[in-house]
């Protein structure tokens, strides 16, 4: 379709155009039923199989172990930040009932403003003590920016903690664990005890079938939004190990707080995550997304293709390349493979970058509003030939304004 234009936003962000041509189809009439996927009841017998389809397709791409449930749910990312907190108090309730009457700690590592903004929530709902295991901004340059991973020896974890949380990839910072274990800005898994099932969470929304999710199986929970990489916003998938699913009235009954039923982990597992009515056409959507991930060749796929996206940005950014016109925000070795943040030097310079890059068709590369500049991101649907003519386009403006 000739009149789009490469979407380089942060999200919601952009969809592989065939499934969005298929999904058109699917909303006059969803495989063969005569009722459009908008209208046909999420009970149906053909919704029920695309669900368990959905679910099938993350769990073999990603090697879900048995030991871990896929859920389904709403309320993006931010209702995570609550569910967590309630979910998992709940949980060290249930395993130290002797505790009752003291407040639980919660290890939060902050990384950038989503981290930052999950611990808040944390220390607003209550019932425990919020302990920053990390903060990136102690190892940044100015002491105040969200610039780094911090290293191995930042972190502070608590003996009995009743959740560890990270942020993955912080898609408004834009730094992002490494993948690479030996790398100084891996998760420092080795330093969480060994042999427990640990209360680790993670917050994957902007990076989730972006690559390998390493440790998964370490993970007790790993939730991402849909909107960045599979789909439309509304829904919101759980990677939730067995035991982190409990009852969370039973742990109400000794004193920890209660959990809205449609935040309970418990209730989404019972009901196979149709508690209440899902977001079907989500659903519907990120399935065909999933589907044709699958048939490209699978995350490892676009592991591969998402990692020489990044390195094409990165290499502009590099001083001798970008001549003192771009910035590069992040510390080297910690910058997102999917949300690439800079500046850009000089007097309305940035604005010039912006409205040229418009007139070229690529647009929402605007950085987010707290931090400014510049931020492109490229999620699995932002192919390596649109990152191309973008990189073009940012070695003619360095060379034309340098
Ligand atoms: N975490 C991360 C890393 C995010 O990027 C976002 C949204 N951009 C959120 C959480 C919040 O997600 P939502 O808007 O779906 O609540």
């Amino acid at each position: 379709m000739d009149h789009r234009v490469i979407n380089f936003g942060a999200g919601p962000s952009a969809l592989p155009e065939p499934v969005l041509e298929e999904a058109m189809k699917g909303l006059l009439n969803f495989q063969g039923t005569g009722i459009g996927i908008a209208e046909i009841s999420h009970r149906s017998k053909e919704f029920g199989a695309f669900l368990s389809n959905v679910e099938s397709l993350i769990r073999s791409q990603l090697g879900v172990p048995s030991t871990h449930s896929i859920l389904f749910t709403q309320g993006g990312g931010s209702a995570q930040f609550s569910a967590v907190v309630l979910n998992f108090l709940a949980r060290h309730r249930l395993l130290h009932p002797e505790l009752s009457g003291e407040d639980p700690v919660l290890d939060y590592v902050v990384t950038g403003s989503w981290s930052k903004k999950a611990a808040e929530e944390a220390k607003r709902l209550g019932g425990s003590k919020v302990n920053i295991a990390a903060d990136a901004r102690k190892h940044s340059q100015d002491q105040k920016s969200f610039d780094n991973i911090p290293p191995h020896d930042a972190y502070t974890f608590s003996a009995d903690p009743a959740l560890i949380y990270y942020c993955e990839n912080e898609t408004v910072d834009g730094v992002q664990y490494s993948n690479n274990e030996s790398a100084p800005s891996s998760f420092p898994f080795h330093l969480l005890k060994q042999g427990s099932l640990l209360p680790l969470v993670a917050d994957y929304s902007s990076s989730f079938m972006s690559r390998p999710i390493p440790h998964l199986a370490d993970h007790a929970l790993i939730f991402a939004g849909a909107q960045k990489n599979i789909g439309p916003a509304g829904l919101t998938v759980l990677i939730v190990r067995q035991d982190c699913i409990v009852d969370v009235d039973a742990a109400a009954k000794l004193g920890a707080i209660p959990v809205p039923l449609t935040m309970s982990y418990k209730t989404l597992a019972d009901s196979k995550s149709l508690y209440n009515t899902p977001p079907v056409l989500t659903i519907f959507i990120s399935g065909l997304v999933l589907q044709r991930m699958k048939d490209q060749g699978g995350v490892e796929y676009y592991a591969e293709v998402n990692r020489r996206k990044a390195e094409k940005v990165y290499e502009v950014l590099k001083t001798g390349k970008s001549k003192g016109v771009l910035h590069g925000k992040v510390k080297e070795g910690s910058g997102s493979w999917t949300n690439i943040v800079f500046d850009v030097l000089g007097d309305g310079l940035e604005a010039k970058f912006l409205a040229e890059a418009e007139k070229l068709g690529m647009k929402s590369l605007k950085g987010h509003r707290s931090i400014g500049g510049i931020r492109v991101s490229l999620y699995n649907a932002i192919t390596e030939e649109q990152t191309d003519k973008l990189v073009a386009y940012i070695f003619d403006f360095v060379e034309q304004n340098a």
